[in-house]
């Protein structure tokens, strides 16, 4: 019988909730995932965004659809591709720290002792599952600073130019990483890992295996 062993993040939690067997093949099983072209446009973007942040590329015509708003992330100092772990208990520890149970890289960060600003960057359409993905990177920046009340979190679409933001007050903290705490335990307790139908079947490499 199977079980998931590691640190968890988004993208894990995201692949396990649509369907179980296709995380046991990537993250148990191991096997690899191929780079689709719209994955490689997605790695591009985000390292050109990262570079331009820290004044280390120019603006390319990858990301000018963005151009305002990285500008005012590099006059702020944000903080591009920050990585933050967390243990069982939510306690922060490092990157490579063993006791890493949470993994995050958080595309662009500002600290405020009021309020921080997380974003993150998207390429491709919009999906309901990137609310999911803000409130776990406002939980997990309530859970690393005590001071902050509010945090301001937003996808930026790439493709289409717009910002979604969500505002994130403390006073719901304690509910949200509840929340993600069930969730976390439930990928650790699966066993089964049976097949799920979802939207994203006709992409799937393994829908042979499962019809
Ligand atoms: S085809 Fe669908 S149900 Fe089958 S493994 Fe892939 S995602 Fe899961």
């Amino acid at each position: 019988m199977s079980q998931f062993q590691g640190p968890w993040s988004f993208s894990k939690w995201s692949m396990f909730n649509k369907c179980p067997y296709l995380f046991k093949k990537y993250h148990i099983d191991k096997v690899k995932q191929e780079e689709t072209p719209a994955l490689a446009r997605g790695n591009l973007i985000h390292k050109m965004s990262e570079l331009y942040i820290k004044d280390q590329a120019p603006m390319t015509g990858e990301i000018r659809s963005m151009w305002r708003g990285l500008e005012a992330l590099k006059r702020v100092d944000a903080e591009a591709e920050a990585e933050w772990a967390f243990d069982e208990t939510w306690e922060a520890v490092g990157w490579n720290d063993p006791r890493a149970w949470l993994r995050l890289k958080i595309d662009a960060f500002v600290y405020r002792t009021d309020r921080c600003a997380v974003i993150d960057f998207k390429t491709g359409k919009k999906y309901p599952e990137h609310k999911d993905q803000l409130c776990l990177y406002a939980t997990a920046t309530f859970q690393s600073y005590s001071q902050p009340q509010i945090v301001q979190a937003a996808d930026w679409y790439f493709d289409k130019g717009k910002v979604e933001k969500i505002t994130f007050c403390r006073n719901t903290h304690s509910a949200h990483l509840g929340v993600w705490t069930d969730r976390a335990n439930a990928i650790y307790r699966e066993r089964d890992f049976k097949p799920k139908k979802n939207w994203t079947c006709k992409f799937c490499p393994f829908r042979q295996e499962c019809s």
